[in-house]
Protein backbone atom coordinates (compact mmCIF):
# COMPACT_ATOMS: atom_id res chain seq x y z
CA UNK A 1 0.00 0.00 0.00
CA UNK A 2 1.81 3.45 -1.08
CA UNK A 3 -1.21 6.04 0.05
CA UNK A 4 0.73 8.43 1.92
CA UNK A 5 0.71 8.22 5.88
CA UNK A 6 -0.35 4.15 5.73
CA UNK A 7 1.85 1.84 5.40
CA UNK A 8 4.85 4.09 4.53
CA UNK A 9 7.81 1.79 6.18
CA UNK A 10 5.95 -1.57 5.18
CA UNK A 11 6.44 -3.91 2.28
CA UNK A 12 4.54 -3.61 -0.20
CA UNK A 13 2.80 -6.89 0.17
CA UNK A 14 2.67 -6.58 3.74
CA UNK A 15 -1.05 -7.68 5.06
CA UNK A 16 -2.86 -5.01 6.90
CA UNK A 17 -3.75 -6.42 10.55
CA UNK A 18 -5.96 -4.24 12.03
CA UNK A 19 -4.39 -4.08 15.55
CA UNK A 20 -1.28 -2.39 13.88
CA UNK A 21 -3.67 0.41 11.76
CA UNK A 22 -4.55 4.13 13.12
CA UNK A 23 -7.94 5.29 13.38
CA UNK A 24 -7.02 7.62 9.99
CA UNK A 25 -5.72 4.43 8.68
CA UNK A 26 -8.87 2.25 9.15
CA UNK A 27 -11.19 5.52 8.06
CA UNK A 28 -9.49 5.20 4.51
CA UNK A 29 -9.48 1.82 4.25
CA UNK A 30 -13.82 1.78 5.17
CA UNK A 31 -14.21 4.99 2.33
CA UNK A 32 -12.31 2.65 -0.32
CA UNK A 33 -14.82 0.03 1.31
CA UNK A 34 -11.82 -2.54 1.81
CA UNK A 35 -12.80 -5.95 3.08
CA UNK A 36 -12.28 -7.21 6.41
CA UNK A 37 -11.78 -10.64 7.59
CA UNK A 38 -12.30 -12.28 11.04
CA UNK A 39 -10.36 -15.83 11.64
CA UNK A 40 -12.34 -17.83 14.36
CA UNK A 41 -10.73 -20.81 15.80
CA UNK A 42 -10.63 -22.60 19.42
CA UNK A 43 -8.86 -23.61 21.87
CA UNK A 44 -8.45 -27.25 21.96
CA UNK A 45 -6.55 -30.74 22.28
CA UNK A 46 -4.86 -31.42 19.22
CA UNK A 47 -2.88 -34.64 19.92
CA UNK A 48 0.40 -34.12 21.66
CA UNK A 49 2.05 -32.19 18.20
CA UNK A 50 -0.33 -29.53 17.81
CA UNK A 51 -0.66 -26.51 20.03
CA UNK A 52 -4.59 -25.86 21.42
CA UNK A 53 -4.68 -22.57 19.20
CA UNK A 54 -4.29 -24.76 15.90
CA UNK A 55 -7.88 -24.14 14.76
CA UNK A 56 -7.40 -20.66 15.35
CA UNK A 57 -3.63 -20.38 14.01
CA UNK A 58 -4.77 -22.07 10.33
CA UNK A 59 -7.56 -19.28 9.58
CA UNK A 60 -5.55 -16.89 10.79
CA UNK A 61 -2.47 -17.68 8.72
CA UNK A 62 -4.21 -18.55 5.62
CA UNK A 63 -5.96 -14.90 5.85
CA UNK A 64 -2.49 -13.54 6.19
CA UNK A 65 -1.22 -14.71 3.19
CA UNK A 66 -4.53 -14.23 1.12
CA UNK A 67 -4.43 -10.87 2.25
CA UNK A 68 -0.79 -10.24 1.51
CA UNK A 69 -0.51 -7.95 -1.65
CA UNK A 70 -4.27 -7.62 -2.15
CA UNK A 71 -6.91 -5.10 -0.34
CA UNK A 72 -8.31 -7.32 2.80
CA UNK A 73 -7.51 -6.26 6.57
CA UNK A 74 -7.36 -8.77 8.91
CA UNK A 75 -8.69 -8.85 12.43
CA UNK A 76 -7.25 -10.64 15.30
CA UNK A 77 -8.27 -14.04 15.77
CA UNK A 78 -10.69 -14.98 17.57
CA UNK A 79 -9.18 -17.87 19.40
CA UNK A 80 -11.61 -18.91 21.47
CA UNK A 81 -14.58 -21.22 19.88
CA UNK A 82 -17.32 -23.76 20.41
CA UNK A 83 -16.91 -26.33 22.93
CA UNK A 84 -15.03 -29.59 21.78
CA UNK A 85 -17.05 -32.44 21.02
CA UNK A 86 -15.89 -36.02 20.86
CA UNK A 87 -16.71 -37.43 17.37
CA UNK A 88 -15.33 -34.14 15.94
CA UNK A 89 -12.60 -32.17 18.31
CA UNK A 90 -11.58 -35.34 21.20
CA UNK A 91 -14.21 -33.40 23.95
CA UNK A 92 -13.91 -31.37 26.95
CA UNK A 93 -12.19 -33.80 29.10
CA UNK A 94 -9.05 -33.07 27.66
CA UNK A 95 -7.01 -30.93 29.81
CA UNK A 96 -6.35 -27.22 27.83
CA UNK A 97 -10.16 -27.99 25.90
CA UNK A 98 -12.18 -24.56 26.73
CA UNK A 99 -15.01 -23.07 24.94
CA UNK A 100 -17.55 -20.56 24.90
CA UNK A 101 -21.53 -21.66 25.02
CA UNK A 102 -22.81 -21.36 21.91
CA UNK A 103 -25.34 -18.33 23.02
CA UNK A 104 -21.84 -16.67 23.88
CA UNK A 105 -20.08 -17.49 20.79
CA UNK A 106 -23.16 -16.09 18.75
CA UNK A 107 -22.91 -12.95 20.97
CA UNK A 108 -19.55 -11.97 20.65
CA UNK A 109 -19.22 -12.42 17.11
CA UNK A 110 -22.41 -11.09 16.12
CA UNK A 111 -21.79 -7.83 18.14
CA UNK A 112 -18.29 -7.54 16.23
CA UNK A 113 -19.69 -7.70 12.77
CA UNK A 114 -22.66 -5.40 14.00
CA UNK A 115 -19.97 -2.46 14.99
CA UNK A 116 -18.02 -2.97 11.96
CA UNK A 117 -20.98 -2.15 10.25
CA UNK A 118 -22.27 0.08 12.13
CA UNK A 119 -18.93 1.79 11.29
CA UNK A 120 -19.34 1.57 7.72
CA UNK A 121 -17.30 -1.34 6.66
CA UNK A 122 -19.35 -2.96 3.66
CA UNK A 123 -17.22 -6.03 3.18
CA UNK A 124 -16.84 -8.83 6.12
CA UNK A 125 -15.98 -12.03 6.32
CA UNK A 126 -16.08 -14.86 9.18
CA UNK A 127 -13.34 -17.35 8.23
CA UNK A 128 -13.76 -20.23 10.22
CA UNK A 129 -10.89 -23.35 11.78
CA UNK A 130 -13.10 -25.08 13.97
CA UNK A 131 -15.70 -27.13 13.06
CA UNK A 132 -18.19 -26.80 15.81
CA UNK A 133 -18.72 -23.09 15.66
CA UNK A 134 -20.43 -23.51 12.40
CA UNK A 135 -23.66 -23.61 13.13
CA UNK A 136 -23.21 -20.81 15.74
CA UNK A 137 -21.40 -18.50 13.77
CA UNK A 138 -24.46 -18.72 11.01
CA UNK A 139 -26.62 -17.50 13.84
CA UNK A 140 -23.96 -14.74 14.96
CA UNK A 141 -23.68 -13.63 11.44
CA UNK A 142 -27.49 -13.57 10.74
CA UNK A 143 -27.60 -11.40 14.16
CA UNK A 144 -24.39 -8.96 12.97
CA UNK A 145 -26.35 -8.37 10.03
CA UNK A 146 -29.74 -7.42 11.11
CA UNK A 147 -29.56 -3.64 10.93
CA UNK A 148 -27.01 -3.19 7.52
CA UNK A 149 -28.07 -1.87 5.08
CA UNK A 150 -28.46 -3.52 1.46
CA UNK A 151 -24.99 -2.47 0.59
CA UNK A 152 -23.58 -4.40 3.39
CA UNK A 153 -22.64 -8.02 3.06
CA UNK A 154 -20.63 -10.83 5.47
CA UNK A 155 -19.50 -14.37 4.17
CA UNK A 156 -18.72 -17.32 6.27
CA UNK A 157 -16.59 -19.46 5.25
CA UNK A 158 -14.97 -22.89 6.38
CA UNK A 159 -11.64 -23.62 5.17
CA UNK A 160 -12.27 -27.20 4.43
CA UNK A 161 -15.21 -26.15 2.22
CA UNK A 162 -12.55 -24.55 -0.17
CA UNK A 163 -10.53 -28.25 -0.82
CA UNK A 164 -12.33 -29.24 -4.09
CA UNK A 165 -12.70 -32.85 -4.42
CA UNK A 166 -10.02 -32.60 -7.16
CA UNK A 167 -7.84 -30.80 -5.37
CA UNK A 168 -8.36 -33.93 -2.65
CA UNK A 169 -7.19 -36.16 -4.92
CA UNK A 170 -4.27 -33.93 -6.75
CA UNK A 171 -3.29 -33.54 -3.02
CA UNK A 172 -3.35 -37.38 -1.85
CA UNK A 173 -4.31 -39.41 -4.26
CA UNK A 174 -6.60 -41.63 -3.21
CA UNK A 175 -4.88 -41.74 0.34
CA UNK A 176 -7.29 -39.38 1.91
CA UNK A 177 -9.55 -40.75 4.99
CA UNK A 178 -12.52 -38.26 4.39
CA UNK A 179 -12.86 -35.07 6.46
CA UNK A 180 -14.88 -37.01 9.74
CA UNK A 181 -11.49 -38.33 10.78
CA UNK A 182 -9.02 -35.10 10.06
CA UNK A 183 -8.86 -33.64 13.51
CA UNK A 184 -5.32 -32.76 14.65
CA UNK A 185 -4.28 -35.64 11.21
CA UNK A 186 -2.76 -35.08 7.92
CA UNK A 187 -4.68 -31.47 6.91
CA UNK A 188 -4.13 -29.37 9.82
CA UNK A 189 -1.12 -31.20 10.80
CA UNK A 190 0.82 -30.83 7.39
CA UNK A 191 -0.41 -26.69 7.20
CA UNK A 192 0.73 -26.16 10.74
CA UNK A 193 4.13 -28.01 9.81
CA UNK A 194 4.49 -25.85 6.64
CA UNK A 195 2.87 -22.39 8.38
CA UNK A 196 4.12 -22.68 11.71
CA UNK A 197 6.77 -25.04 11.88
CA UNK A 198 7.96 -23.90 15.51
CA UNK A 199 4.97 -24.64 17.06
CA UNK A 200 4.68 -28.66 15.68
CA UNK A 201 6.41 -31.34 17.95
CA UNK A 202 7.25 -33.13 14.92
CA UNK A 203 8.74 -36.38 16.80
CA UNK A 204 5.29 -36.78 18.59
CA UNK A 205 3.39 -37.27 15.37
CA UNK A 206 1.31 -40.19 15.98
CA UNK A 207 -1.66 -42.57 14.48
CA UNK A 208 -5.41 -41.83 16.30
CA UNK A 209 -8.71 -42.83 16.62
CA UNK A 210 -10.63 -44.64 18.62
CA UNK A 211 -12.07 -48.00 19.35
CA UNK A 212 -15.56 -47.58 18.00
CA UNK A 213 -16.80 -45.05 15.43
CA UNK A 214 -20.00 -43.77 15.81
CA UNK A 215 -22.40 -41.74 13.31
CA UNK A 216 -24.40 -40.47 16.12
CA UNK A 217 -23.52 -38.65 19.32
CA UNK A 218 -23.68 -40.05 23.18
CA UNK A 219 -23.69 -38.45 26.36
CA UNK A 220 -21.71 -38.78 28.65
CA UNK A 221 -19.64 -40.50 26.01
CA UNK A 222 -18.67 -43.80 26.98
CA UNK A 223 -14.43 -44.44 26.42
CA UNK A 224 -14.22 -46.23 23.75
CA UNK A 225 -15.68 -44.11 21.16
CA UNK A 226 -13.15 -41.23 22.37
CA UNK A 227 -9.71 -40.74 21.05
CA UNK A 228 -6.69 -41.47 23.64
CA UNK A 229 -4.06 -39.23 22.37
CA UNK A 230 -6.63 -36.77 20.78
CA UNK A 231 -6.05 -37.25 17.06
CA UNK A 232 -8.67 -38.47 14.88
CA UNK A 233 -6.79 -40.70 11.93
CA UNK A 234 -3.26 -40.02 11.78
CA UNK A 235 -0.85 -37.74 12.29
CA UNK A 236 1.88 -39.37 10.32
CA UNK A 237 1.60 -38.90 6.83
CA UNK A 238 1.76 -35.37 7.36
CA UNK A 239 4.03 -33.08 5.74
CA UNK A 240 5.29 -29.68 5.19
CA UNK A 241 4.91 -30.52 1.40
CA UNK A 242 1.20 -31.34 1.33
CA UNK A 243 0.66 -28.33 3.65
CA UNK A 244 1.99 -25.88 1.04
CA UNK A 245 -0.33 -27.26 -1.24
CA UNK A 246 -2.83 -26.88 0.70
CA UNK A 247 -2.21 -23.80 1.60
CA UNK A 248 -2.00 -22.50 -2.25
CA UNK A 249 -5.16 -24.19 -3.08
CA UNK A 250 -6.79 -22.23 0.03
CA UNK A 251 -5.49 -18.89 -0.76
CA UNK A 252 -6.33 -18.70 -4.44
CA UNK A 253 -9.94 -20.00 -3.63
CA UNK A 254 -10.44 -17.97 -0.98
CA UNK A 255 -8.84 -15.01 -3.20
CA UNK A 256 -11.41 -15.98 -5.78
CA UNK A 257 -14.60 -15.74 -3.77
CA UNK A 258 -13.36 -12.15 -2.54
CA UNK A 259 -12.90 -11.07 -5.86
CA UNK A 260 -16.35 -12.59 -6.74
CA UNK A 261 -18.35 -11.67 -4.26
CA UNK A 262 -16.98 -7.93 -3.64
CA UNK A 263 -16.13 -7.24 -7.13
CA UNK A 264 -13.28 -4.01 -7.10
CA UNK A 265 -12.97 -3.64 -2.94
CA UNK A 266 -10.26 -7.05 -2.37
CA UNK A 267 -8.30 -6.36 -5.46
CA UNK A 268 -4.94 -6.32 -5.34
ZN1 LIG B 1 -8.65 -28.49 14.49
Amino acid sequence: MTDAGMGDRMPADAPLLLETLTSPDVAKLIRDQVPLVLPVGAIEQHGPHLPLGTDGFIPYEVAKRVAAGRRLIVAPPMFFGAYSRPRTGGGRHFPGSVGLPGRVLESVVGTLLADWFRQGFRNLVVLNGHFENAWTLLEAIEQGTERSSPDQKALLIHWWDQVSPDDIRRIFGESFPGWEAEHASITETSMMEYMRPDLVRTNLKADGGAQRMTTYDIFPAPADILWPNGIGYSALPASPEIGEQLVSVLVRNIGRILDEEFPGAAGA
